[in-house]
């Protein structure tokens, strides 16, 4: 039987469907459905190029330029994309999305949703979730507080009705300069909310190098603010996963799957112990085995890393199906899978205390459903 689409079901795999999870990385924009993206549409009078389940079936973005000479370390397998010649790009498909939001009830819904889904679908329990906050602000002339209360609204009746708890992390896109950035950090600031907690560096990565947006970084941390950057994802190279850690000093990373390519840069992701969110599923449908690859072999390299759907809507995935994915597909052990669905309540930006109380809670709801029966316990791990 197959539940999570293109896998089997294991019974590990639907015993980690059941069991609360958290998850660090997917973006509010993705977890719109092609319902509800139809109704907002047709709500705010904006016209989408095509039907939103067709055009989510065609989000397939390309090789970037430069790829044949990565030093990859992982083989290379093309993917065949039954859609290639009717391909749209990822960021493409945002902008069209993004158009379609306008007011307050808007935002609340989209995020009244994405809660929601995430609970009923993969029982998220705590989600970190990026607001594609550059475009919005940028090009449809939004205001910041009208754009994040809205949000909050439906993260707190989403907390209300299933419990699920939902924290924001504005987008900042590398489409963008780093003094787009920088008013950003400045509207977190001047409009504190305790919902918003960090910043993450979005968008294709070979628009902007990560250094641009040091002093955007510096600001956000010295202000209390948590940050992350999706890095090592589309260039073909390991150097932006180490500017990330070094430079730009980031409290997690974002995929992260090029730093494969050097041994140094290896070690000092591992010896760090920085945590990596990593995704099965990707708007790169081609690259699709190679990524999945890059995951089993950072497992097998000690990466501290969790799982993440991105854009659950698009592609489509769910968390469980990731997991599911990571079993069944990549092999990853017991053991693994269990180190990956604890890994997150450390790399989550929740205070101590509620990471103890709920590492505690979801080792006791593993214990009692005997999910991880083959692996010992050492020391209340
Ligand atoms: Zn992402």
């Amino acid at each position: 039987m197959s539940v999570y689409g293109e896998t089997n079901t294991s019974p590990l795999s639907y015993a980690l469907h059941l069991l609360p999870k958290i998850e660090l990385h997917c973006h509010m924009g993705g977890t719109i459905t092609p319902k509800t993206w139809a109704y907002l549409a047709k709500k705010n009078s904006v016209s989408i190029p095509g039907g939103p389940a067709d055009i989510f079936s065609r989000i397939s973005s390309g090789w970037p330029q430069g790829f044949d000479f990565s030093n990859t370390k992982i083989p290379m397998v093309w993917h065949e994309d039954p859609n290639a010649d009717r391909a749209i790009s990822l960021h493409k498909v945002f902008d069209w999305l993004n158009a379609c939001m306008k007011d307050h009830e808007d935002f609340a819904l989209v995020a009244y949703e994405c809660a929601k889904d995430a609970f009923e679908k993969s029982n998220i329990v705590y989600q970190e979730v990026f607001v594609g906050l550059t475009n919005l602000l940028t090009m449809h002339g939004l205001q910041y507080p009208q754009i994040i209360d809205g949000l909050i609204d439906g993260c707190q009746r989403a907390e209300k009705e299933f419990g699920i708890k939902t924290r924001l992390i504005c987008g900042i896109s590398r489409h963008f300069p780093a003094s787009v950035g920088m008013q950003i950090v400045d509207l977190m600031i001047a409009n504190p909310r305790d919902e918003v907690i960090g910043i993450g560096l979005d968008g294709q990565e070979t628009a902007g190098a990560p250094e641009h947006y040091v002093e955007v970084y510096r600001k956000a941390q010295s202000n209390g603010l948590k940050t992350t950057a999706h890095t090592a994802e589309h260039v073909p190279g390991w150097e932006n996963a180490v500017t990330c850690l070094e430079v730009l000093q980031c409290d997690r990373l974002d995929h992260g799957y090029f730093a494969l390519e050097d041994d140094d840069a290896v070690k000092k992701c591992v010896d760090s112990g920085i945590h990596f969110t990593c995704a099965c599923t990707t708007s790169r449908r081609q690259w699709q085995p190679w990524r999945r690859a890059s995951i089993g072999k950072m497992v097998e390299l000690g990466f501290n890393i969790s799982l993440c759907a991105d854009d659950p809507s698009m592609f489509p995935t769910t968390l469980s199906r990731e997991y599911a994915v990571a079993h069944e597909e990549i092999g990853l052990n017991a053991a693994q899978m269990k180190r990956i669905w604890l890994a997150p309540i450390e790399g989550s930006w929740m205070g101590d205390g509620e990471k103890r109380d709920l590492r505690r809670q979801f080792l006791q709801q593993a214990e009692a459903m005997k999910t991880f029966e083959n692996v010992t316990y050492r020391n209340g791990e």
